[in-house]
Formats: structure tokens, sequence, C-alpha cells
């Protein structure tokens, strides 16, 4: 494959520029022209999100891995976690054009795409990608419901980028307006960044609109998409992917689950075996429609402490860090659960009892009893507000918050429990 021809190269290259990629291949005992092939390529670490949180902080922007002087940059985003992600050169850097094209978008195409341009980089990946392909966008980001179903309604308006919830909470609100959907032209919809569930793709499916699914992150963009058979998701021809068993980071059999780590032959940001923390399989039987190139079957969950909620990671240290600036909160846990196709977040807290820092359910053991008073165990709807705010700022997403007494959350409890279901 053409990618291990050059893989060599590449890593030479890279790890003359990014000190990270230097340290990675010593770390490892390996030098750059010895890796060339899937065995080889295993002997480097898996590098996960948490590592790059680190490494990131240690030596900020990039941890290491930029492989480019900064200048050469077009832009720099923070994403959840929190993570810097750099824009590099090109037309269409995050190289989602061919995923977009497999499911028709081309010229002639006007696009809403509401992905946010704030901060994340999800916006611009699909901005430029649709523009590469000769596409009319309209940037409208997350949220203003009503202004974009207006767009929708005034502009012949053909395609759809974003999360499909998004799209369900649109179509939704139109008839709560007043309008027909059934009299637009939106006619394709490339949906990404949380779950499909066949239920919701049949729904959006049965209003005429053609969804097709991908699968990428804001640290290596594009990784694989649906074609028209829309069974699994076929990997870009511009990455290396491996399924890996999460415990050894060794490449997992033929057909078996395990964590996708994913290497861009991207000078700009090297990262090599990147740990996305989701879990998939590679489908070993040829796809119906006759391409060749290898397939994802479908995404299995989520590994560790992170969850997807409205298409942002949250992770559970992310929630600790707003706990910690509420000394007055005893035990709280976070719990993630989807009514109606919407990811609903509800944050459960309970006031202190005694002194001391807050803890998530698990971990630490809950305040003695008997210590403080129940004078003391409230949170006045001031403490709420400031927590509220504070989550918003930290995580980017708005919970209901469930104040309960002292005792109401049972130890060894998940801080950040995800009850969805999918299969509904
Ligand atoms: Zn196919």
């Amino acid at each position: 494959m053409a990618h291990f021809e050059d893989l060599a190269g590449f890593i030479q290259r890279t790890s003359a520029r990014a000190p990270a990629v230097r340290e990675i291949l010593e770390r490892a005992g390996a030098r750059p022209e010895e890796i060339r092939n899937r065995t080889a390529l295993a002997r480097l670490p898996v590098t996960r999100k948490t590592d790059l949180i680190d490494r990131q902080r240690a030596a900020p922007p990039f941890g290491g891995f930029l492989g480019v002087a900064q200048e050469e940059l077009q832009r720099i985003f923070m994403s959840p976690g929190p993570l810097y992600d750099p824009h590099g050169q090109g037309k269409d850097y995050w190289r989602w054009g061919e995923a977009l094209q497999e499911a028709g978008f081309r010229r002639g195409d006007l696009v809403l795409n509401t992905f946010s341009y704030h901060l994340s980089p999800a916006g611009f990946m699909f901005d430029e990608a649709l523009r590469s392909l000769g596409a009319v966008v309209i940037p409208a980001g997350v949220g203003n419901t009503e202004l974009q179903v207006r767009l929708l309604a005034d502009l012949a308006i053909t395609g759809y980028v974003g999360t499909p919830s998004f799209l369900a909470t649109l179509l939704d609100k139109a008839v709560e307006l007043g309008y027909d959907p059934a009299g637009w032209r939106l006619q394709k919809a490339f949906v990404t960044a949380e779950r499909l569930p066949d239920s919701l793709r049949d729904r959006l499916q049965g209003q005429g609109i053609a969804v097709f699914q991908g699968y990428g992150t804001a640290d290596v963009g594009c990784v694989a998409y649906e074609c028209g058979v829309r069974e699994g998701l076929h990997l870009s021809t511009a990455v290396i992917v491996e399924i890996v068993d999460p415990e050894t980071g060794q490449p997992a059999l033929p057909g078996e689950v395990g964590e996708i780590v994913v290497t861009v032959l991207d000078e700009t940001y090297p990262l090599l075996r990147f740990g996305t923390g989701d879990l998939s399989l590679i489908l070993t039987e040829p796809c119906r429609c006759g391409r060749e190139t290898p397939r994802l079957g479908g995404l299995r969950g989520r590994l560790g402490d992170a969850v997807k909620v409205k298409g942002m990671f949250v992770y559970l240290r992310q929630i600790e860090e707003v706990m910690q600036r509420f000394p007055q909160v005893g035990r709280y846990q976070v719990i993630v659960s989807r009514e109606d196709h919407r990811d609903h977040l509800l944050l459960r807290l309970e006031p202190r009892r005694g002194g001391g820092s807050p803890a998530a359910a698990t971990g630490e053991p809950a305040p003695a009893e008997g210590e403080g008073s129940e004078e003391d165990a409230r949170l006045t709807s001031g403490d709420v507000s400031g927590i509220l705010a504070t989550f918003r700022d930290i995580i980017r997403l708005r919970p209901e918050i469930e104040v309960l007494p002292p005792g109401s959350i049972p130890e060894g409890a998940k801080g950040l429990e995800d009850r969805r279901q999918w299969n509904a």
C-alpha cells in the first residue's frame, strides 16, 4: 500500500522537525527507516487523547507534534479537553472532500453547515471541504434554531452538514413554526460527531433526505465515511488505520473489536498511532459498491472516561475541574441520557456535610456521618447558577441541575454515567 511506502520517509522528515515524534521513536528504540509496515508501526506506543492533553500542557500549544513553523498555519483551535488543533495549509486540510463527494455534494449545492466555527475546528473543516467541491456554504454554526429554520425555508438549501440530532431538531422546529419541510429542496445530509441510530436515519430518510455518515476527529480530520451501500464506513485514502487491543496497543485480530488508532501522513501535525478512544472493527468482506478500501464496521462505543454529548466530548476530568471550584458541593454525578433522539445532560449535586473538597461519586470516600450539621448542607440558588455558568464555560454544554439531599448519590456510582440506549 502506498501509505507504507511513504511512511518511513515521512517519519524521517517529521522526526527531524517535531520533538515529540523523535522522542516516541527513541523511547521505542526504533529508527525512522525501520517503520515500513504494520508490524513495525505497532512497535510505537499509542498516543491517546489524554497523553496528548498532558503533552500539550507540558509543551504548549501542540506538545511537540508540530512539524512546521507556527507561521505556516492558517488557524489554531481549542477543542474540549482542552486540546489545541492546528489548521495547516491547503484547500481541504482535513480531507473531508472525498467523504462529501461520496455523499453527493458538488458544485451547485447550497449547504447549511451547522458545526461550530467557534474555537473547535469542525465548522471550518466542513466549510473548506464543501467549498473545495464547489458548493456554496451557509456558515450557520450551532444554535439559533429558529433562524436556521428560516434559512431552510427562505433559501433553496440542498444539503445539510452537522449532527443528526440537530437536523431532527430543525425539522421538528419547522413544523412547530408552521412550515412544511416536504416543500424544501433539502435532499442530502452528511452527519458525524454523534451516533446515528437506525431509527433516526430511517426517520430522516423518510422525509426525503439521503443521510450519509462520516467518522473523524478534531485531531486527525476525516478517517472513514459511508458509500451508497451504507454498510460500514470506508477508510479515507489518506490515513493508516489500525484496530488495536486497548490494553496492549497491539493490532487486534481481523474482525475483532478494538480501539481505532490513526496515523495520518500529515507533515503539519504528524500524530503517530493516535488513539481515538472509539471502538470499531474492520469488515473483512468486500463492499457491494465495488470500492476496494477497507471498511470500519460502525462505532461500538468509547474507551475510558470520555463520552460524546451533542457532538462534544465530555471528560470526567473536566467535570472535576468545574466542581473543584465549589467546595460547598459534596458528591456529584453527571448522567447522560437520550430522549427523542436528543442528548440530555443531568448534573446531580449534593451539598457538602462538613469541610473538605468536592468528590466525584467514585474515588474519594464520602464525608463521615456526623461531620458538620444539616444546617450547612444546602446549596443556594447563587451556588447553582455559579456552577451552571462554570460548567458551560469549561464543558460548553448546558446541563439540567438537580440538587439532592446528602447521601442520595450512592457510593461507587460513576462520576460520568452514559445511560443512552442506541438500539431503539
Ligand atoms: Zn462501499
